[in-house]
């Protein structure tokens, strides 16, 4: 082991070390890389990060909208200035590529931006009262205590959808970022202690699944804002819905592509590279499946599996001209070798990829080769089943009705795409497809931070983060009226 740094825990505004256990933080590309130690965190540190973000909860909620916001735009500018240093070891810890690496952090920026703009909007509603001399508004307040749990795959940026927003609006949080990658979680906190959030507003505790499932059933957390499997966050709902927590989920994805015959061809198949492969397929919004008309199907599968053979694998950390990365650890990897033999199986075939990548450079990382499945059938498990690789599946289909009706065949509705160049068929997709996002002419990936993100059916549970609608998940509306008549009105009875 190259590096032993002990990294912390942030509670009460104070850097502690591990109590207990630490776990290892390794380069994916590298095993034999690591980056440091961890504190897996027990009962103890959450419980004194929920109470550390208890006692700070008054006086911060307290605080005016625009100060806290201040604090959140000296964040972005922080983020901004260290952008490339940040998505070198986002790189290192994860395996994404550096250019993706950037993109993430700047997706962090942009949120913070974002919110730190709103700590002068928060707008409610004013509205006339039925009544005379009677005055009606709605405000924003903030819940409290958020436990926020992430996961590994967008590390900067999924903390920020979530850290800001329940910052700006007043709410005080425990973090725990996923155990993949715990150095960006780190770095992410620093920076904002560096941009003066107070002691206690927000803790950070390191650990895995055991970790989550204490902040999540800590009594004095009132919001859990999840992002993760289905499995868990089932765990999450259950776990909430017994203890009244609000709880908002963002879940896995069965994404996929439409190419209908009058599409762009060279534009889809380029979208739908991107799609399939970027983040080496480890995207909620991943493109794993491609719906092609059958008059182009075999134009579209011949590009498409001769470009998808000559993408660059790699370490991104050491060259700057890897298209992608490893996946992120064993156990992503063993299940993407396990679902593509699940694929075979299941009589389809296997067009490019299939293996790991061949090489003694690739020897001490988690490396799988692009893979494309054609010969396949909608009710297959490759074709239902998140696989969270660089894994995906071509698929013939007749008419637009069929197209749809193949995409909207998952348990899942997060992100969808269509290429075509007929607006009419554009607007039907739009209306009939069942996700949480549609893309005309682009693919499946790809969020922008003041626009709704989240999906539907197993997807998540109805909240949306980003744009207005991520407020809703960390506020609770209060209806106010104050009645300046000087006598008691009663509503509607008073109404002849
Ligand atoms: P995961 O569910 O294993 O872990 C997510 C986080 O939850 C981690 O921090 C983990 O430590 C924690 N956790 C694990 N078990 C827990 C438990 N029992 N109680 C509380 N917390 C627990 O998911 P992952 O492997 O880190 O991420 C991949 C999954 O996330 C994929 O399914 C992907 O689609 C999904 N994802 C969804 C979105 C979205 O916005 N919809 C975005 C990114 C990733």
């Amino acid at each position: 082991m190259s590096n032993k740094t002990q990294f912390k825990n942030y509670i009460a505004g104070k850097w502690e070390k591990a109590k207990d256990n630490t776990f290892i933080d390794q380069n994916p590309a590298d095993r034999e890389d690591v980056l440091g130690l961890f504190p897996e965190s027990g009962a103890d540190e959450v419980d004194r990060a929920v109470r550390a973000a208890h006692v700070a909860f008054d006086a911060w909620r307290l605080t005016p909208a625009p100060q806290r916001a201040e604090i959140i735009f000296r964040a972005a500018e922080i983020l901004k200035k260290r952008k490339e240093e940040l998505a070198r070891i986002m790189t290192r810890e994860m395996g994404k590529v550096i250019k993706e690496a950037r993109g993430d952090v700047q997706e962090a920026v942009d949120m913070a931006l974002h919110a730190a703009g709103e700590g002068r909007r928060l707008f409610g509603q004013t509205t006339p009262s039925e009544l005379k001399n009677k005055f009606a508004m709605s405000v924003r307040m903030p819940i409290g205590v958020c436990g926020l749990i992430t996961p590994w795959n967008f590390p900067m940026a999924i903390p920020s959808w979530k850290i800001f927003p329940a910052l700006v609006t007043g709410n005080t949080a425990v973090f725990k970022p996923a155990e993949d990658t715990p150095l960006c979680g780190t770095r992410f906190v620093e920076i904002l202690e560096e941009a003066g959030l107070p002691p206690g507003v927000l803790n950070l505790v390191h650990g895995g699944a055991s970790t989550g499932q204490l902040i999540v059933r800590h009594p004095d957390i009132r919001l859990i804002s999840f992002t993760g499997s289905c499995e868990v966050g089932r765990e999450v709902a259950e776990h909430a819905a017994r203890t009244r927590k609000r709880c908002s989920l963002e879940m896995g994805g069965k994404n996929a592509q439409i190419v209908m015959e009058d599409a762009n061809l060279e534009l889809a198949v380029e979208g739908a590279l991107w799609g399939a492969f970027g983040t080496t397929g480890q995207r909620c919004t991943a493109t794993s499946r491609i719906i092609l008309h059958e008059k182009i199907y075999e134009p579209f599968r011949r590009k498409f599996i001769q470009r998808a053979k000559k993408i660059k694998i790699g370490d991104g950390s050491k060259d700057r001209a890897v298209e992608m990365g490893p996946l992120v650890n064993e156990i992503q990897k063993k299940r993407v070798r396990e679902y593509v033999e699940i694929g075979k199986k299941e009589g389809a075939k296997v067009e490019c990829g299939g293996n790991e990548p061949a090489g003694s450079r690739f020897k001490k990382g988690n490396f799988y080769s692009p893979t494309v499945f054609t010969q396949v059938r909608p009710k297959m498990r490759i074709m239902q089943e998140e696989i969270f690789g660089p894994v995906t599946c071509l698929v013939k289909v007749k008419s637009l009705e069929e197209a749809i009706r193949v995409l909207n065949d998952t348990p899942y509705g997060l992100s969808s795409s269509i290429y075509t160049e007929n607006v009419n068929r554009a607007f039907k997709a739009i209306r009939d497809i069942e996700a949480g996002i549609t893309y005309i002419n682009g693919p499946t990936i790809g969020a922008e931070v003041h626009l709704p993100f989240g999906g539907i059916k197993n997807t998540g549970n109805g909240h949306r983060e980003g744009g207005e609608t991520g407020y809703d998940i960390f506020t609770e509306w209060k209806t106010v009226f104050v009645d300046y008549s000087g006598k008691l009105q009663k509503a509607q009875i008073d109404v002849e």
